[in-house]
């Protein structure tokens, strides 16, 4: 019987055994505990397979050295097992290696003892073998079950971990044997226990399929080549999309302020400013959403003044609101600490876009925006609201309605333009600041967003301590400067031409990087340069750096790009350019830049 269970059990770890080996394996301390579990049951179920062969045979001069190695693999397969039990309960600890070494000293020390103690074959019928060579290995046996019904004891509350059902099976199942073991010690029963268990233990260690992991990793990279490709295009779309754009918005905004352009048409280039600056929009909203996706947004922090930020808001709000029967009420709660310390371009995109759309949204009544606040400690939470008696948001659609390029109750919006980009990058920004955002509505009646941000207060400081962009144009006369635009492309320079008109400064121009630095080589002086970037031949970057080689070359240089994706500005004061403006030029940005370079430059 015992002879046919241990057959038994070596077919199937033989079958056991082929197929872990065969298979790619993780390389984990589990694993490679297995593997060796495997081969020493193996080699256990040969020995005692071979032990009645010999007895049988009547060599008897092999049958001890045989005996004692069954006994030293009884030893060494219950101390690998305690590692293992040692090994599932004290997951990413280092020691672990540490230990198994400790371990395999000990037990080489075991199996010298085990050998060199005196084992005896009793004579009879049933033939079974005693001595202390036997009653130390049962003795340890015993000892390391113990061990490993404390270590499983010490990480009850994991019992539940699919690796523990071979340890609480080996446990039942040797507290069985040593009762069967005392009554009949002929009867041998623990390679079969061995056995069963290496066999579950097969389906519970942590040995994910590599190949499946392979298709994952391939499937992975094509994925993010797929990403970035797409992310290449956006930005090269992006940029092919604002070249025209920076002609249309330069000229209508050049001529809105032509005084001897007739009314009628006055009225036309105001609809081609505000078309252009749509589109332009729907491209930032595009491009974010996707640097969004690809992770690739970063959040910078800075000192402002929350005070600006809501006036501007409010500023753009009322000009969006325009002629319709709307009142625009803001409810601030004076005490917001003055300085804050966030994102605040962030913060004002995320607040715009729900003022926008309570303005696309709403027919007559009322748009409030009301800011709250909660100090705990160091941060203040703003609690922003924007609530509207627009059309509202029906219920079942409540849940669409951060879903991207989703536009909803599309019979009644209709005529008002949206991309359904608008709440999608809304979310995601305040998640990535950390925030949540709620809504209310009532279909036919309004609705109401509220967002919570946390924001860092800066003790100390007053509003007029923060540096910020100012919002009002400063025409100022520059007769006595000269700037040079470097522009491949002939509209760009026309239109920065015409923008500068207003300042009286004399401009030259360049329609290459080589044609720029053959210019300062010979000589020609400027107050400051305007350089873009993706010329062909050479870049801006590349004759930048060329121009920094010459020696008397110090003058201010702006990277001057309609490559104008988050962070690019950053890359550019890297590249060692001085300042960054993006096309189509922002009449603001353009008069902030002029001011600095051209007007404080002098006084200073
Ligand atoms: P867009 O306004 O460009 O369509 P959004 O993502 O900003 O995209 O909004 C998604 C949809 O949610 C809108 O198409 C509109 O149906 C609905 N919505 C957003 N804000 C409001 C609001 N204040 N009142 C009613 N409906 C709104």
């Amino acid at each position: 019987m015992t002879i046919l269970l241990s057959v038994a059990g070596l077919v199937y770890t033989i079958l056991l055994a082929t197929m872990f080996f065969i298979k790619k394996k993780v390389n984990n301390v589990d694993v490679k505990i297995y593997g060796f579990l495997i081969v020493i049951t193996l080699v256990s179920l040969c020995t005692e397979l071979t032990i009645p062969i010999l007895i049988y045979s009547n060599i008897m001069t092999l049958v001890n050295v045989v005996m004692k190695v069954y006994l030293i693999c009884t030893i060494i397969w219950t101390m690998f097992f305690t590692i293992y039990v040692y090994s599932i309960s004290h997951k990413n600890n280092s020691k672990n290696k540490i230990l198994l070494l400790l371990f395999v000293m000990i037990n080489i020390v075991f199996s010298i003892i085990v050998w060199i103690l005196p084992i005896y074959l009793k004579d009879g019928s049933n033939k079974y073998a005693y001595g202390p060579s036997v009653d130390f290995v049962y003795g340890m046996a015993f000892f390391y079950t113990i061990t490993i019904v404390i270590i499983t004891l010490l990480d009850i509350k994991n019992i539940r971990k699919k690796q523990y059902i071979p340890v609480l099976l080996l446990i039942l199942l040797l507290s069985i044997t040593g009762i069967i073991q005392n009554i009949y010690p002929e009867v041998l029963l623990i390679n079969f226990v061995y056995s069963i268990t290496v066999f579950i233990m097969y389906h519970t260690i942590e040995n994910p399929d590599m190949k499946l992991i392979e298709q994952l990793n391939i499937a992975r990279e094509q994925a993010e080549k797929a990403n970035n490709a797409k992310s290449e295009f956006l930005s090269n779309m992006s940029h092919e999309i604002r070249t025209p754009l920076n002609a249309i918005v330069g000229f209508s905004q050049a001529l809105s302020e032509e005084e001897n352009v007739p009314v009628e048409a006055k009225d036309e280039i105001k609809d081609i400013m505000m078309a252009s600056q749509n589109l332009l929009e729907i491209v930032n909203g595009i491009l974010d959403i996707s640097k969004i996706e690809a992770n690739k947004l970063e959040i910078v922090n800075t000192e402002y003044s929350i005070k600006n930020v809501l006036d501007e808001l409010t500023a753009l709000t009322q000009s969006r609101i325009g002629e319709k029967p709307i009142t625009l009420r803001t409810i601030f709660d004076p005490s917001i600490p003055a300085v804050l310390y966030g994102d605040y371009v962030r913060l004002k995109q995320i607040i715009l876009n729900l003022l926008t759309n309570a303005a696309k949204y709403t027919k007559e009544g009322y748009i409030e925006f009301k800011v709250d606040f909660v100090i705990k400690e160091d941060i203040c939470r703003l609690i922003i609201s924007v609530e509207d008696t627009g059309i509202g948001i029906k219920k079942e659609n409540i849940d669409k309605l951060f879903n991207k390029f989703e536009r909803l109750d599309l019979e009644k919006n209709i005529t008002i333009e949206g991309t359904g980009l608008g709440l999608a990058i809304t979310k995601k920004l305040v998640e990535l600041m950390n925030g949540s955002i709620v809504v209310q509505s009532e279909y036919g009646n309004g609705s109401k967003f509220t967002v919570a941000l946390d924001q860092r207060i800066v003790e100390g400081k007053q509003i007029k301590d923060i540096e910020e962009a100012s919002t009002n144009i400063e025409i100022f006369d520059a007769s006595n400067k000269r700037i040079l635009l470097v522009d491949d492309n002939k509209i760009n320079l026309k239109v920065a031409v015409r923008l500068l008109q207003n300042y009286n400064v004399v401009t030259d121009q360049a329609t290459s990087g080589m044609e720029c630095i053959e210019k300062i080589k010979q000589g020609e002086t400027y107050d400051l340069v305007l350089l873009d970037d993706m010329m062909p031949k050479m870049s801006g970057v590349e004759t930048l750096k060329e121009l920094q080689k010459i020696g008397c070359y110090h003058t201010p240089t702006i990277a001057f790009t309609a490559n104008a994706i988050t962070g690019m500005k950053e890359k550019y004061l890297k590249d060692g350019f001085s300042d960054y403006l993006s096309k189509p030029i922002d009449k603001l940005e353009l008069n902030r830049l002029l001011i600095k370079y051209l007007k404080e430059g002098e006084s200073k």
